[in-house]
């Protein structure tokens, strides 16, 4: 038995990148706790942080090595390394050539490691030679990614934690960080504890956590977020309580804007978001006032089909008062998954390059095609997330490889990924264990090494980029995502662009693709990250502290990304386009997280501990609607919709709106045999820039359930 030692590491679950603190057993099992020195948490974890090293120790359903079948209704067999990769090479390399290389694609996740993520779109864009790789990110934080580029010129996120302690207003919309992103809340709870006059203001339909310990809850009705932060718009303008010297020598388009506020008034603007007028002008008079004024983010702005809007409109409140780029003030768009952001800066869009390139700019990919020394790099963007499953079904995309996520539970309108994993020709998962429903209709399965049993870095929500130590070997034949991407390289035949000795020069290449840009991070190394952690841009210049550097906060001069240096307020149409209600389906579903469970539970269902927390999906409907429907607490319901159904019990609370249920998002076949899958329900309408499907707001039936 080894001797117990101690690394250091970053948290695998949200995008909060909280540092821990792992200890090797010595027998194969680690031991996790709360870095104290981590500038993140200070040494707090939250209840799935605190658990992670049951996810790691108990290795009963991880996948060991490779398995193929030769069709579908065969039971998948053990295979070699490299027959599994022979053989899948040469199904590739025989779609590539009989139907182009837009035939293949590549479907990956928010919780790749920057390495992996940074490989994956230089295999497909650079050699391959189409642009279909996505990432189950488009499903979480595209949005944002579009909003901060329209306003501020490029997707930078302004803002960092310290920023929490530096405010005095925090209006929280679309998000229930005290579920979702603990460790923040934790922090925000402590900074109003210890300052009284700081104000938290929540934007959300639902009696969130969240919302409950809040000064201010706006339960505003599902889809009016944009009229809700026009009329806020509305009164700072009546006011004067602008920042009038930033308007004019720091932004533009505010005259369109100001006539686009004055469309509505106050009480019209009220009454369609469904709160009292009083509400919104004191949410308007505490951002006006404060020194400090923070906005924070996530899926409820983001998952909707106006999730750009949503983005603009309240990135504008921070324009007009010129509340931006200075400490305690900005847009803080959280992100869900741990490394979204680092998958942002390697370009693993569709539309995107590394280093926040595009593909739809010629300089762009002529500057990548030189750098990689590969293909050339098709000027025709790719297949977005759901856009790849629907080219499945059509039978146009003939191979697709998916790693790191499971998108039979997680996409929108699941019947239809459903139908376009059976029509697709050939299907590879790789994953950690045999717990996503997607395994099953796979062709290939590759086992990869889990969190703790590989090397790499991953990018926070603030830009702080940590870096994840190897503590324990993977089981089995089970590989880094890395070595797999480029064994598979190899055999596709560009071994010599995908060789390396070990993952720190992965690691080089890609920030040498930073060089001159806006995150440039020419000046970060393994070397520094096992010292530091690291907000980028970094070049070797900064400021050094204790134990983080790089750049705190951006646009501290009043120059932001965009070709004048201005930022650009959007004056956004506030009309919401989800799927319209009937009178076969007059209820709004919206769906979300719990606070023990983790996207698709493949990971935390592993932990008893987690699984006690809320053991069986629900849907949660108010009284009225309840009663109306004859529904008792606790009571099987059927909810029904134009593309599905799911059976759940009822969970008869006012946290949620009248007309309004809410079903969280985690369960699926595997681990629920259907009866909670909520995306049987959600629509599949998108929004039209960033492609983020509409996952709030989905027009649903809920009736007692009478088993036939
Ligand atoms: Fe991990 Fe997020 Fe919890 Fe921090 S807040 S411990 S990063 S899940």
């Amino acid at each position: 038995m080894k001797e117990a030692k101690k690394y250091k590491t970053t948290c695998c679950y949200c995008g909060v990148g909280c540092g821990i603190v792992a200890t090797d057993l010595g027998n194969g099992k680690i031991h996790v706790e709360g870095d104290k020195e981590h500038p993140v948490n200070k040494g707090m974890l939250c209840s799935k942080g605190m658990n992670l090293h049951y996810t790691v120790n108990d290795k009963s359903d991880r996948l060991l090595y490779p398995q193929m079948r030769m069709n579908r209704s065969m039971p998948m067999q053990r295979s070699t390394w490299d027959e599994t990769l022979d053989r899948t090479a040469a199904i590739f390399k025989t779609f590539i050539n009989k139907y182009g290389p837009d035939s293949v694609g590549f479907y990956v996740s928010g919780q790749c490691l920057t390495e992996e993520y940074y490989l994956w779109n230089k295999l497909m864009k650079g050699f391959i030679g189409s642009n279909n790789i996505d990432t189950n990110s488009r499903l979480c934080m595209s949005s944002a990614v579009v909003g901060y580029k329209l306003s501020l010129g490029e997707d930078s996120v302004p803002v960092c934690y310290d920023d929490i302690e530096e405010s005095d207003c925090i209006l929280v919309e679309g998000a229930n960080p005290a579920w979702c992103h603990p460790i923040i809340w934790r922090r925000v709870e402590a900074h109003k504890a210890a300052s009284p006059n700081v104000k938290i203001i929540t934007v959300d339909p639902r009696r969130t956590q969240t919302a409950s310990a809040s000064d201010v809850h706006l339960q505003i009705n599902p889809g009016s977020d944009v009229t809700l932060n026009h009329a806020i718009g509305r009164i700072l303008i009546e006011n004067d309580w602008l920042d009038n010297d930033f308007l004019k020598n720091h932004t533009d388009g505010f005259e369109e804007y100001r006539t686009k506020v004055f469309e509505k008034t106050l009480t019209e603007s009220a009454e369609i978001c469904g709160v009292d007028e009083k509400s919104i002008l004191k949410t308007a008079k505490l951002i006006a006032n404060a020194k400090g004024f923070l906005s924070m983010w996530t899926m409820g702005l983001n998952q909707s089909v106006i999730g750009v809007n949503k983005n603009l409109s309240l990135i504008n409140l921070s324009l007009i008062t010129g509340k931006i780029g200075k400490a305690g003030n900005g847009p803080f768009s959280l992100t869900g998954q741990p490394n979204a952001m680092g998958g942002r800066e390697v370009g693993g869009l569709a539309n995107m390059l590394a280093s926040h390139r595009e593909i739809a700019n010629p300089q762009h990919r002529t500057e990548m095609e030189e750098f990689w020394g590969g293909n050339k790099i098709s000027d025709k963007i790719g297949l977005t997330a759901t856009e790849m499953f629907k080219s499945l079904e059509e039978g146009k995309l003939k191979a697709i490889w998916i790693v790191c996520t499971n998108p039979m539970v997680s996409l929108p309108d699941s019947r239809m990924a459903e139908l376009a994993m059976k029509n697709a020709k050939f299907v590879v998962v790789q994953d950690i264990s045999n717990r996503a429903d997607t395994i099953k209709f796979a062709d290939v399965v590759l086992p990869a090494a889990a969190w703790a049993e590989k090397e790499g870095t991953m990018t926070n929500a603030e830009r702080r980029i940590s870096y994840l130590n190897k503590i324990v070997d993977a089981p089995g034949e089970a590989l880094p995502d890395a070595e797999i991407i480029c064994r598979f390289a190899k055999k596709m035949g560009w071994g010599a662009k995908f060789t390396y000795e070990n993952f720190s020069e992965i690691y080089h290449e890609f920030t040498q693709t930073t060089k001159g840009t806006n995150i440039d991070i020419t000046g970060v190394s393994y070397e520094l990250l096992k010292e530091k952690t690291i907000q980028w841009p970094y070049t070797n210049a900064e400021e050094k502290v204790k134990s983080s550097i790089g750049t705190k906060r951006l646009f501290q001069n009043g120059e932001f990304y965009t070709p004048n240096k201005r930022a650009k307020i959007h004056a956004v149409p506030d009309e919401n386009l989800s799927e319209k209600l009937s009178q076969d389906f007059p209820l709004i579903l919206l769906t979300g997280r719990i606070r023990d469970q983790w996207h698709t539970m493949t990971k935390t269902a592993r932990v008893n501990k987690l699984n006690q927390h809320l053991p069986i999906p629900y849907v949660e409907i108010h009284p009225n609607d309840a009663k109306k429907r004859n529904i008792l607490e606790e009571e099987i319901v059927e909810i029904k919709g134009k593309r599905g159904d799911v059976k759940v019990k009822a969970k008869i609370t006012d946290e949620v709106k009248q007309g309004t249920c809410f079903l969280p998002m985690h369960w699926g076949r595997v681990l629920g045999n259907d009866f909670g899958r909520a995306n049987n329900l959600t629509s599949n309408l998108v929004d039209a820039r960033s492609k983020e499907p509409d996952f709030k707001f989905s027009a649903v039936e809920v009736t007692k359930y009478v088993k036939s």
